[in-house]
């Protein structure tokens, strides 16, 4: 336990603590003193410093002050304005939780207000945001959180331990290898999966399921995965082909921890669940139970962008914004000490959408570059955003002249906040959103610091957030047949993006037989889906009825395609991005495209920056140092 020696020596005498306790990869230390506890800070960044390790002060719970006289002075110091909607204590931490709409007036000016609460009521403040929409799944999973505080404090301490236990010796040092499996998603487009195994750790990037396929799940039977020996697990961002598969894990008694970033946690029950509902009613294989998804998130750690964190004796991770969707993450994988670095992109989009900035660049070291490449074929130039924009309003536009429903099928998270963010300026029809997107845009509003900073400027300035435009209108089930039925235009956003099951389908069959309507795609859609069969020209496709018959359905509607607003990197804008980051990799491997797209990516990277490239199959591993 030397880490924790060292740190005892480095702090001052009457720092009174009564407590020592990793939390995963932050050391906590409660104190009995209250001039500590206020004074702290200046120690702390010092030692941080010097142990390169986080570290937090908290209060032991004998000079807290009383919860009641507590909440008292809360609501007397923070402004009204600030909204607060819940304050609840948290003794096990020490911590006093604010739940707000503004958490910047709780904050106050240079941290004023902050400071205040904490050195006066001896709790750690902890602020967070209530959702403009409310959120269940946002309430539900604090509330898990909150309730599972006892199991979380010692599971964290367990993890801290495991990232602790070991110094190398210079022998190990030198036996040092890094080694990357490919598990899924490598010449295709889904189940993404990684491997990346050290002799002293064991890490998974992804863990997803391909819907498109019958069984279209990670190669967790490759001889060198052994779940007993899985320290970690990374999740890019919340699409069910990336982490759809997680909650497996669990069933089958991984009890590690879940590092991603907190949208996409919170997105992650939302898209889980519905996966296993829709399987349920598809009479597919049902892979794991609603309870292995709560036990995802019980041992879930979330990262903010930029911060550096340990998650293995050997490994360090750090997010930066990937541009995809909200929470998604790429990964920089720092291994030993300068070791090797790796560079996981996952999916991401070097480009201006509406809702994010465009994918981070800047690593001091990347040897080893992963990068998609779902549009990286020679043809795949995406046209202008603008244009792609122009595009779609002008085909609303035509279809509502004429008296007819626009159908977008769309993923519940990314394409359809994109579009809204388009339609709620550009737009003057009612807006029906079915199918998981209103709670998924509900998690959008908890999470505003994470978009881009124009819409930024426009919630927290204008007061205009566009997710709460008027047109837009959330439907329950029952209500489907009053649109469909209804002769008003109107643009219909439904799940799932690629037509495999969700109401998206029930719409289809409704708008199917009018030459009026109008079908758009604008996210891609997966080999083998129903999506793809259409685009590729099928107007007669078969769907299942009611009674579990299969009839044929005529597509007499008009049907389009809208490339430009894709949440990944075109062509140009994935070759610009290796182009633009600040460290030059040696490697670059290419995955999550349909196999001739990852071979001509990975021989054009080759061709164009003269690195070693390599398009792996799933089940090949490869040897990065
Ligand atoms: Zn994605």
């Amino acid at each position: 336990m030397s880490i924790l020696k060292e740190l005892e020596k480095k702090l001052p005498k009457d720092a009174s603590i009564t407590e020592v306790k990793f939390e995963a990869s932050l050391i906590v230390l409660y104190t009995k003193s209250k001039q500590f506890f206020r004074e702290s800070e200046d120690i702390v960044k010092s030692i941080v410093s010097q142990l390169k390790k986080r570290i937090e002060i908290r209060p032991d719970l004998s000079i807290t002050l009383e919860p009641e006289k507590a909440r008292e002075f809360i609501l007397k110091t923070v402004p009204e304005e600030a909204g607060i909607k819940a304050i609840y204590f948290e003794p096990e931490l020490g911590k006093v939780v604010i739940e707000c709409q503004k958490p910047g007036l709780v904050i106050g000016k240079g941290g004023e207000t902050y400071r205040k609460l904490k050195n006066e009521l001896f709790w750690l403040p902890k602020i967070e945001r209530a959702p403009a929409i409310d959120s269940k799944i946002v309430r539900a999973v604090r509330n898990l959180l909150h309730t599972e505080i006892d199991y979380r404090k010692k599971f964290l301490n367990a993890v801290g331990q495991r990232i602790n236990s070991k110094v190398l010796t210079e022998e190990e040092r030198r036996q040092e290898w890094v080694r990357l499996s490919a598990l899924g998603g490598f010449r295709q487009v889904g189940r993404s999966c990684l491997l990346v195994q050290t002799p002293h750790s064991s890490v998974m990037l992804d863990c997803g399921v391909d819907v498109g396929s019958p069984n279209g799940i990670p190669y967790l039977d490759a001889p060198e995965f052994d779940l007993d020996r899985l320290d970690a697990v990374f999740i890019s961002h919340a699409h069910i082909d990336h982490l759809g598969f997680v909650p497996y894990l669990y069933e089958k008694g991984y009890k590690g921890p879940l590092y991603c970033s907190a949208p996409t946690r919170d997105l992650l029950v939302l898209l889980c669940f519905d996966y296993i509902d829709v399987c349920q009613k598809e009479g597919k294989k049902v892979w794991y139970s609603k309870k292995a998804i709560e036990k995802a998130v019980k041992h879930s750690i979330t990262l903010e962008y930029g911060e550096v964190t340990d998650i293995t004796p050997d490994i360090r991770l750090t997010i930066q914004p990937s541009g995809h969707l909200l929470g998604s993450a790429l990964a920089h994988l720092h291994i030993g000490d300068g070791l090797h670095n790796i560079l996981y992109t996952s999916d991401f989009k070097f480009g201006p959408t509406r809702l994010f900035e465009p994918a981070k660049t800047q690593f001091p070291r990347i040897e080893t570059l992963i990068i998609e490449s779902t549009y990286g074929g020679p043809e795949d130039v995406l046209p202008k955003r603008k244009e792609a924009e122009e595009m779609l309003v002008r085909l609303i536009n035509e279809t509502a002249e004429k008296g007819g429903k626009v159908l977008i099928p769309v993923f519940a998270v990314g394409r359809a906040q994109e579009i809204m963010a388009i339609l709620a300026e550009r737009c003057k029809y009612p807006v029906y959103l079915d199918g998981m997107v209103w709670d998924a845009t509900a998690i959008h509003t908890a999470y505003p610091e994470h978009l881009s900073r124009y819409l930024q400027s426009k919630i927290f300035h204008q007061e205009k957030n566009p997710f709460l435009a008027e047109i837009f209108k959330p439907v329950a089930p029952k209500e489907r047949p009053e649109i469909i039925d209804s002769s008003e235009p109107a643009v219909i956003l439904a799940t799932s993006g690629m037509l495999i099951g969700g109401p998206a389908i029930e719409y289809l069959k409704a708008v199917a037989p009018d030459p009026r309507n109008c079908l758009i795609f604008v996210g891609y859609q997966g080999e083998g889906t129903l999506g793809r069969r259409i685009q590729k020209g099928w107007r007669e496709i078969p769907i299942r009825t009611e009674d579990g018959r299969t009839k044929t359905l005529e597509l007499k509607l008009r049907v389009e395609t809208v490339v430009g607003l894709t949440g990944h990197s075109g062509r140009n804008q994935i070759l610009s991005y290796i182009r633009h980051l600040s460290s030059k990799p040696e490697r670059v491997i290419v995955c999550h495209g349909e196999a001739k797209k990852c071979l001509a990516l990975a021989r054009d990277i080759h061709r164009i920056f003269r690195v070693e490239t390599l398009a792996p199959r799933n089940l090949d591993a490869i040897r990065l140092r």
